[in-house]
């Protein structure tokens, strides 16, 4: 078999399979980093870089990487002569006995996967997380035992080419606009593509979806067929009906016979409406395998959240600053600005993909006292949004855009990284945009 890109996820499944003794073959459009072409002669497993061969085409089936688009020439010729194309998502789940409860959805996926993870953990059972969250389910397959448990973050592209993948619980959060490129700028195509997790659930097995997400309600009410999951809903409304709601401002879950009431919502250390979603869904994830009501009740509460997602980083002279730099859509900037009160300075822009910001507009004019747009996006953003904030402006680089912050915000504020815009155009990612705005924080 071949499994076509050699970065993280496809060196763990040429491993994965070389474990298993097959014949593997690993081809990658571009050039192989010497770390992981050490590692692929150290296992003895033959390669090819910089373009592909018909080398790559003799093969029972291949596996592809997630950034490989269905559209790339390996994948087109594999379709053309009806090999079978599996995910690496899809390949290491034939080695796994324990059960899987996987967390897709435009945003949220780390932070639910992350706090499940923990309540998981908490329970006193062996957890793993793998995924889209940065380590390969491929790497650790072989270490989990039929009586641990597999949380995954799963996104759109892993899904792609699944064909028995089975979680026992899925958990679907939210659909937005986002890498529409892939999908040939249709919705429906990527919202779709995220309801194949659960494409091979049975009755058995259970879908923990959001209620309030139109796209995603419906989608669940059509899906009538007969040994389909069990369907688990949760929303912020009051609907005894759904597995968890909100009544009286507090956490409910209506999973077992008897109501359970978590937590107030405002008691949550993670703040915003889109963390409240998030809770609920881990919670009642986290129920459907037996964890008790009293472990996910401490475990919400001591959960701090994590690194660039609406991150805390420092108060100076009365301003608060957050780093959110995660946010690379317009739907996680929504979310942002919904969870302040007080005015905020906004730092936003950078790679847009293709973004309509008409839908942050009216919380821009309610929340956001002064814009700064940065990036190859700062025009754009500037002109979408600078209109609705009190005062703009448009700088070079993070550095100037915190210099501004820190000399024209009042005390009372918050300083808001939160780009709504992928980091490439000025940062290898998200993570060392983030690294440079708390650097640059620190040092005020
Ligand atoms: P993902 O792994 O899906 O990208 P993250 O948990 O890393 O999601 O969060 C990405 C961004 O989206 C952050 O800015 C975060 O504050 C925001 N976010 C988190 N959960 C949600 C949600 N349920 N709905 C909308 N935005 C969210």
């Amino acid at each position: 078999m071949t499994v076509l890109g050699a970065a993280q996820s496809g060196l763990a499944a040429a491993i994965l399979l070389a474990n298993n003794h097959s014949d593997v073959f690993v081809s990658d459009s571009g050039s192989v980093s010497s770390e992981n072409t050490s590692r692929l002669h150290a296992r003895g497993i033959s390669f090819e870089e910089n373009g592909h061969t018909a080398r790559a085409l003799e093969a029972d089936f291949i596996v592809t990487s997630p950034g490989i688009p269905a559209t790339a020439a390996p994948l087109q010729s594999a379709s053309d002569l009806q090999i079978p194309v599996y995910s690496e998502l899809e390949l290491a789940s034939w080695f796994c006995e324990a059960p899987i409860l996987a967390v897709t959805g435009s945003n949220g996926k780390t932070t639910t996967t992350t706090l499940l993870g923990a309540i998981l953990a908490n329970s006193g059972r062996t957890t793993y997380l793998a995924g889209n969250i940065g380590i390969a389910f491929s790497d650790i397959v072989l270490d989990v035992k039929a009586e641990d448990v597999v949380v995954l973050e799963v996104s759109s592209f892993q899904l792609e080419h699944i064909h028995s993948f089975r979680p026992t619980v899925a958990v679907l959060l939210n659909i937005s606009p986002d890498h529409l490129n892939r999908y040939d700028n249709n919705l429906s195509s990527y919202a779709e593509c995220k309801y194949g997790i659960t494409l091979n659930q049975t009755s058995s097995d259970k879908l923990v979806y959001n209620m309030d997400d139109h796209w995603i309600s419906d989608r669940v009410d059509r899906d009538n067929g007969i040994n389909r999951p069990e369907k688990l809903g949760f929303t912020l409304s009051d609907n005894p009906e759904a597995a968890g709601y909100v009544a009286d401002g507090s956490l409910t879950l209506n999973t077992i016979a008897t109501r359970e009431v978590l937590m107030q919502q405002d008691e949550l250390p993670i703040r915003g409406r889109h963390n409240i979603y998030n809770s609920l869904a881990a919670s009642i994830a986290a129920r459907m395998i037996e964890v008790g009501s009293d472990t996910v009740r401490n475990s919400l509460a001591s959960f701090e959240g994590i690194e660039h997602r609406l991150e805390f980083v420092r108060e100076v002279d009365g301003v608060r600053y957050v780093n959110d730099s995660k946010a690379t859509n317009v739907n996680a900037l929504w979310y942002a600005l919904e969870s302040f009160y007080s005015p905020v300075v906004l730092i936003a822009g950078g790679r847009d993909k293709g973004n309509d910001y008409s839908s942050v507009q009216s919380l821009v004019r309610d929340r956001v006292r002064m814009l700064i747009s940065i990036g190859e996006s700062a025009d754009t953003v500037d002109a979408q949004l600078g209109p609705y904030a009190d005062t703009r402006i448009v700088v070079e680089s993070l550095e100037d855009a915190v210099q501004y912050a820190s000399n024209l915000s009042k005390p009372g504020e918050t300083v808001l990284l939160s780009p709504a815009c992928a980091s490439f155009d000025m940062f290898a990612n998200f993570e060392a945009r983030g690294d440079v705005f708390k650097r640059l924080v620190a040092n005020l």
